[in-house]
C-alpha cells in the first residue's frame, strides 16, 4: 500500500473542501471494507484519505414518524439493533443482516455501499424498493437524489468533484407497507450475489396494491429499478397471478453478464423465481 495523508475532519465543510482541493486523489472514508481493500490492491492513487465517521450529520440516526434519516456513515448493525427500525424498514434490514459478515456489519454502512456502487451491492436494492433519496454536499451546494438515480456503471455514481454524501432518507409507509431483500448465493455467507432482487409493496383501503416497487441486484451494470414490473402491480389484488405476471416482466427487464458465479439465463430465471418470492414475503409482512 503506498503513502497517503490521513484526515478526520469534524464538519462537513471541511469535509468538502479536503475532497474538492484533491479531487480524484481523495476519497472519503466511512467504515473503509471496501476502500481499504481497493487501496491495497492498488486501484486508487490516493494522496488522502478522509475519515469521514467524526462529522456529525453522518452519524445521524433518526427514525421519526414520517421518514427515517441514515446519515451516511452509520454501519449496519446500528439498524438492526433498533426494533422500530426493524418494523418499518424490514427490506434494509434483511440487507443489513446479510453484508459480510457481524464484524462488516459493525464497520460498514448503506452509505459505502452505495457509493462504492457495484452492481451486486446488497444495499442498493432495498434502498430503492424503500423509495430512499440520497442527499449530496459539495462546495456549491446541497442537492438530492433517487437513490434508483444514483449508480451510473459498475462502481461509478452521479457524485462529482468534491461532493460526498452526507445521508440517505426513506418515507415511513405505515402499516400497509411491507418490503423484504433476498440474493442467491452458491454458499451459505461471504458471498457476492449471482442475482438478487429487492421488493415492497403498499397496500389502499381496500386491500389493493396502491404501489409496488421491484429492484434487481447482480443483472446488469448497476442495481435495476424494474419500473414496468412495478408499475404491473398497480391497482391490482395481491395475488399470485399478479407476482407471477411482475415477475416474468422483471425477468425482461434485467440484462445479466455470463461469469464464473453463474450464466445470463440463471440469473434470469433467478430473478423470475426471487421477484416472486420477494413480493409473496412483502406481502407476509403486511399481515397478508
Ligand atoms: C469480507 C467482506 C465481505 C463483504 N460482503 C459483502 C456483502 O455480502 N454484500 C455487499 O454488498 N458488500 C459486501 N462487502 C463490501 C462492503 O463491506 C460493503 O460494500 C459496505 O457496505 C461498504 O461500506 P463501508 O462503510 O465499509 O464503505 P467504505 O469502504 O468506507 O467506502 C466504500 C466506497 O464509497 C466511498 N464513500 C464512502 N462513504 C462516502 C460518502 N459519504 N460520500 C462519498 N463517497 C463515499 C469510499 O471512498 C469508497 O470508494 C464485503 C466486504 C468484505 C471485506
Amino acid at each position: 500500500m503506498q503513502p497517503f495523508a490521513y484526515s478526520a475532519p469534524t464538519t462537513l465543510e471541511e469535509a468538502v473542501e479536503i475532497l474538492d482541493k484533491h479531487g480524484e486523489k481523495a476519497r472519503p472514508l466511512a467504515g473503509g471494507t471496501d476502500l481499504l481493500v481497493q487501496i491495497r490492491g492498488g486501484r486508487f492513487d490516493l494522496d488522502t484519505v478522509v475519515d469521514i465517521k467524526k462529522i456529525p450529520e453522518l452519524n445521524e440516526i433518526s427514525n421519526g414518524n414520517d421518514e427515517l434519516v441514515l446519515g451516511a456513515a452509520v454501519p449496519c448493525h446500528k439498524l438492526y439493533d433498533d426494533p422500530s427500525i426493524s418494523k418499518s424498514y424490514p427490506g434494509l434490514i434483511d440487507a443489513a443482516t446479510l453484508i459480510g459478515s457481524i464484524q462488516i456489519q459493525s464497520r460498514s454502512g448503506f452509505g459505502g455501499n452505495l457509493c462504492n456502487s457495484t452492481p451486486s451491492a446488497d444495499g442498493i436494492a432495498p434502498l430503492i424498493v424503500h423509495s430512499a433519496v440520497a442527499n449530496i454536499q459539495g462546495k456549491s451546494g446541497s442537492r438530492s437524489v433517487p437513490v434508483e438515480d444514483f449508480c451510473t456503471g459498475p462502481g461509478s455514481n452521479v457524485l462529482g468533484k468534491g461532493e460526498m454524501l452526507v445521508s440517505i432518507t426513506m418515507p415511513n409507509k405505515g402499516d400497509k407497507f411491507g418490503a423484504a431483500y433476498e440474493r442467491f448465493i452458491p454458499r451459505n455467507e461471504m458471498d457476492i450475489a449471482v442475482a438478487a432482487v429487492g421488493a415492497s409493496i403498499m397496500l389502499d383501503s381496500n386491500g389493493k396494491i396502491a404501489e409496488a416497487k421491484i429492484a434487481l441486484a447482480s443483472v446488469g451494470p448497476t442495481p435495476i429499478f424494474a419500473t414496468k414490473a412495478s408499475e404491473s402491480l398497480k391497482g391490482k389484488e395481491p395475488n399470485e397471478a399478479a407476482f407471477k405476471e411482475a415477475a416474468s416482466i422483471a425477468k425482461s427487464e434485467c440484462s445479466p453478464i455470463e461469469d464464473m458465479r453463474g450464466t445470463a439465463d440463471q440469473r434470469k430465471h433467478l430473478v423470475e423465481v426471487l421477484t416472486e418470492r420477494m413480493l409473496i414475503k412483502s406481502l407476509e409482512r403486511i399481515g397478508g
